[in-house]
């Protein structure tokens, strides 16, 4: 048997959704059926119809995989959500989604509910690539093939307003859904893009608004200055580790539930949503959830990006030097705890003021990081350093500087990646990760060794110099030639690597 809402009755009670999805209407529309939004805002959108009693249901819009649709409609679209706590794993229902839609073939389905005064809110989980942004000026590329095929679309469409026919797109989609919006009465929708960016709110509204200039409607002004005044774009920071789910993962459901289940997710107990307070028009009650509405979310993304991911790059370039494979084996050898407080107290200063408590953020940071049911891979984390190390860790270290403070931590966290970037016999870099810039960071550790005896055949001075040479190429590569100028910080990160 499969889990769907004939099944519901022989579930256990703690094993049941918390709401009955055939009380609920389709007032959310989401884009992009993925783990990530059925462990997070499927779930807190269930909380707050079974907290307000209010009919909150989803429309999730998967924009490629039609298979996840069919999946989900087999099974009245409800899926399981495994939580791996430390003591063990709870399996349930998650009753929220009521409707699972293809971007392709339910088009007239996507664009009613965009139309429709009933949807109020539309969520987005598509991931960087969906938002098709230049990378130079984060405007959307008009020439990205997905975007071109649909302006050419829109602009070919039959009727004197046009719309965008069926579009390859979510961000076409999304454009066209609110021209049809517009154009039949035009009631406020608030779209919250939940993916991880800085800023993703701006950055929806300039790809969206970008997409309605450049389209051939004869409206299209109309429809811009009907956004500025009834489309918000809140900004938001996301906060739940979700890894892909496995076969493993999909036994597991099984014989928790006792039903099988084609869609399961897994995730870890943790979960977090901050969000601007700058809606259009109602919205579910996610506060009743524990989501928070705050004036600006800055103080929060900061928050994240330094201490969380902040950390979990110094775990991943020291453990991997240590031998270790994951982050919960980094906390279990004991350093790992101790190098998450140190470089949360060290970065804590460089953090504006409103966002969260520093050292209650970080006691949940060495909570979520020990558990051992979550295998986040310090390789998988490492890898493309040279994108993720500047906002994760140099910002705050520019801060630290310009204030005479020490930074011994990040200092210690750069020499580690710095270590992990050097290049190994099969080509690649010396613990497996990969990166874009692999080549030009090879290149800056020179000629390789020649073997122990010619390392040694060097005065130590003259390795110094080289180490020293080294690690300022290297920040060059990251883009901090300010930082590469600096020979008090690069002098302290060099004197590491010999221990490293
Ligand atoms: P996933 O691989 O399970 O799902 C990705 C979704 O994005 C799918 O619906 C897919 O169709 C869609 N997608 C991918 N490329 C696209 C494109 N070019 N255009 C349109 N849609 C596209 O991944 P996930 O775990 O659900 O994560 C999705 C996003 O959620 C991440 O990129 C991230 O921004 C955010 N997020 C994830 C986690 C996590 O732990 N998984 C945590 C925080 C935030």
């Amino acid at each position: 048997p499969w889990l769907n809402l004939a099944a519901l009755g022989g579930l256990a009670a703690e094993r049941r959704p918390a709401v009955d999805p055939r009380e609920l209407r389709p007032r959310v529309v989401h884009f992009g059926l993925g783990a990530f939004h059925r462990a997070h805002q499927a779930v807190y959108t269930e909380h707050a119809a079974a907290r307000s009693g209010e009919p909150w249901g989803i429309a999730a819009v998967a924009p490629r995989s039609v298979d996840a649709v069919t999946a989900l409609r087999a099974q009245d679209c409800l899926y399981s959500l495994t939580e791996r706590r430390p003591a063990g794993t709870v399996t349930r229902a998650v009753g929220s989604v009521v409707e699972a839609l293809g971007l392709g073939p339910d088009t007239a389905r996507v664009d009613a509910l965009l139309a429709s005064p009933d949807v109020t809110v539309l969520t987005l989980t598509i991931t960087e690539k969906g938002y098709h942004r230049r990378p130079d000026t984060g405007r959307l590329d008009l020439t990205a093939p997905g975007i071109a095929a649909d302006l050419a679309a829109c602009g070919s469409s039959s009727g004197g307003s046009g719309d965008a026919g069926s579009t390859v797109t979510v961000i076409g989609r999304i454009a066209a859904g609110l021209a049809a919006r517009m154009r039949s009465g035009g009631a406020p929708l608030t779209v919250v893009s939940c993916d991880n960016m800085a800023a993703n709110g701006a950055a929806l509204e300039t790809v969206v608004r970008g997409f309605v200039a450049a389209s051939s409607w004869p409206d299209r002004q109309a429809v811009l200055d009907w956004m500025t005044d009834s489309v918000a774009f809140p900004a938001t920071v996301v906060d739940r580790i979700v890894p892909a789910t496995t076969e493993a993962d999909r036994a597991a459901a099984h014989t928790a539930l006792g039903v099988r289940d084609r869609m399961p997710v897994v995730g870890e107990p943790y979960r977090s949503w901050v969000l601007e307070d700058s809606f259009a028009g109602p919205r579910p009650r996610w506060e009743l959830d524990g989501a928070l509405f705050v004036p600006d979310v800055v103080p929060y993304q900061l928050t994240k990006l330094r201490m969380l991911n902040g950390s979990h790059s110094a775990l991943a370039y020291l453990g991997v030097a240590a031998g270790c494979t994951t982050i919960a084996d980094t906390m279990a050898a004991g350093w790992g705890e101790r190098l998450v407080e140190a470089l949360c107290a060290e970065v804590a200063p460089t953090l504006p003021p409103g966002g969260p408590d520093p050292a209650a953020y970080a006691g949940d940071l060495v909570e979520r990081f020990a558990n051992p049911g979550m295998r986040h891979l310090l390789r998988q984390i490492g890898c493309d350093g040279s994108l993720k190390v500047p906002e994760r860790w140099l910002d705050a270290l520019r801060s630290l500087r310009a204030a005479a403070a020490s930074a011994p931590v990040l200092e210690l966290a750069l020499a580690a990646w710095a270590n992990a970037t050097r290049p190994a016999a099969d080509g690649g870099q010396l613990f497996g990760t990969t990166d874009p810039a692999a080549t030009e960071l090879a290149s800056c550790w020179g000629r390789l060794p020649e073997g122990p005896e010619g390392e040694d055949a060097k005065g130590e001075d003259s390795k110094a110099g080289d180490s020293k040479a080294t690690v300022r190429r290297l920040l060059r590569v990251l883009g901090a030639a300010d930082l590469a100028e600096d020979g008090t910080l690069v002098t302290a990160v060099a004197a590491r690597l010999p221990a490293l």
